[in-house]
């Protein structure tokens, strides 16, 4: 097997294990942002087929050049106004929405013929680090918002954990996510079933606390453009 192809394995097996311990399914997205198509042909010959990409024009290029592959694609970076609609026509979910005309224009752009978009709502964990994501405060009424356009199907949260942190501060971040979360479901009667959360460097403590979704680039693939970062 070639690099990417064991990389992968090994993300795999990691992911399988840690959720088999935790008694619940995690699905492991690729991030393949600042990676050529041919990686991302190497993680489908594995196997792989959720992909996610940060940048609109780089991710048109390569699902154009990846066609004939049945990938599902996911954006998880930031969504400016005028990319919105290219977004909700192109992609099957969003992962870090955090404002509300975003949302509507998503919800207004969304073919209908494709079925609601799935999209989680990003909180900033790490108000030092970040000016993405809504507050903790904030994030009840945004869901709440959002699960109101029909377009839209409101999956869950999503946060970018701090870098640098040890393993329990990791775990403490993410904790407070899932509470969040659990909080935001039962007194705002929504049926949110997803936890976006675990990268590269954290995806252990990410499950450990209730993550559904990890998003992983870099152990995969390997180092990326430093745009990309
Ligand atoms: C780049 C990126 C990732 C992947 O990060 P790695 O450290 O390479 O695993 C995950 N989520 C988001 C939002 C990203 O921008």
């Amino acid at each position: 097997m070639n690099t990417i192809g064991a990389a992968l394995q090994a993300e795999i097996d990691l992911v399988q294990r840690l959720a088999g311990q935790a008694g619940r399914p995690v699905e492991l997205l690729a991030v393949s942002k600042g990676q050529p198509v041919a990686a991302i042909e190497s993680a489908y010959r594995a196997g792989q087929r959720k992909f996610a990409e940060s940048y609109v024009q780089e991710a048109l290029v390569k699902m154009a050049a990846t066609a004939t592959l049945d990938i599902e694609w996911h954006f998880i970076g930031p969504i400016q106004s005028n990319k919105a609609r290219v977004v909700a026509e192109h992609f099957s979910w969003v992962h870090a929405l955090d404002r509300i005309k975003i949302a509507e224009r998503l919800d207004a752009a969304r073919p209908p013929h494709l079925g609601p978009l799935d999209v989680c709502v990003q909180v900033n964990i790490s108000a030092e680090d970040t000016k993405h994501g809504v507050q903790p405060a904030a994030a009840a009424g945004f869901c709440r918002a959002v699960a109101d356009l029909p377009r839209l199907r409101l999956r869950g949260l999503m946060a970018i954990g701090r870098p640098g942190l040890d393993f329990a501060a990791q775990r403490v971040q993410f904790r407070a996510l899932r509470e969040l979360f659990d909080d935001i479901n039962d007194k705002g009667q929504l049926a949110m079933d997803t936890l976006s959360m675990g990268m590269s460097q954290d995806l252990e403590a990410a499950i450990r606390e209730g993550a559904t979704i990890v998003r992983i680039g870099t152990a995969i693939f390997g180092a990326r453009a430093a745009r990309h970062k």
